[in-house]
């Protein structure tokens, strides 16, 4: 029978744990997450594992919900319950080493276009980072009979395999998952994904086609957006921290 590992133990660096609890509530009052979906960063002192929150609505993650997952998706010393889809992190961290988090998410204004001819493309350029093009996973090429959830590597690994070296990836009837090189950037990323599915979704119903961001556009809006990104994030940040 593992142990419960007091939190206080996990190597990680405070200021890390601090921002995945902020990351965690930034995504709810974005409505990015609600009583689902989850955000994990790799691990400061051992890069093939990750941290995340116990099996919990993210709104309500504390510092002391956080475990250490293995390069398995397997809690480190820890009995108490882990996210269904915890493999789907393992096996992104495991085929990208530049990916430091990762959020998955059910968001609704994304799924139109995991179940149409419709692709996600950067419509403004907060989005610009989707220049490098939206996937879309289909479960059922892993899997025929599936409830649609990231439940084992297997699926984990096609999924990663699936995302390959872009930003964000659709999954049809379910939701999305985006990666960046921390915290910061994948919660500004998961935010304005949703923000540009929704513009995206308005604009195709006034007169088109729609003017989509060019790839060089894309390529020098996302250059310009990671110089700032620390402004939303503190902004974010506060406001996320105020309710305690
Ligand atoms: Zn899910």
């Amino acid at each position: 029978m593992p142990t419960r590992k007091p939190t206080q133990t996990l190597a990680a660096k405070p200021d890390l744990l601090l921002d995945l609890v902020a990351a965690n509530r930034i995504l709810a009052m974005e409505g990015v997450l609600d009583g689902y979906g989850h955000v994990s960063v790799r691990s400061d002192k051992r890069p093939g594992h990750f941290y995340m929150s116990r099996s919990v609505a993210p709104q309500l993650v504390k510092v002391a919900d956080i475990m250490e997952h293995d390069a398995d998706s397997e809690p480190v010393g820890d009995d108490r319950r882990p996210y269904l889809e915890r493999f789907l992190h393992g096996e992104i961290y495991r085929q990208r080493p530049d990916v430091m988090a990762i959020v998955h998410s059910h968001s609704a204004d994304v799924i139109p276009f995991g179940v149409t001819r419709a692709k996600l493309k950067p419509i403004y350029h907060m989005a610009s980072f989707l220049f490098s093009g939206v996937p879309v996973y289909e479960i059922r090429k892993t899997r025929a009979e599936n409830d649609l959830l990231i439940r084992d590597t297997d699926l984990g690994r096609d999924l990663a395999a699936s995302l390959g070296k872009c930003s964000c990836v659709l999954m049809r009837g379910h939701g999305m998952t985006v990666v960046g090189d921390g915290l910061p950037e994948v919660v500004f990323r998961a935010v304005y994904t949703q923000m540009n599915a929704r513009l995206q979704s308005v604009a195709g119903q006034l007169q088109g086609p729609i003017e989509f961001l060019s790839e060089e556009e894309g390529r020098r809006a996302t250059a310009t957006n990671r110089g700032t990104i620390e402004r939303p994030w503190e902004l974010w940040k506060a406001k996320a921290m105020a309710t305690g």
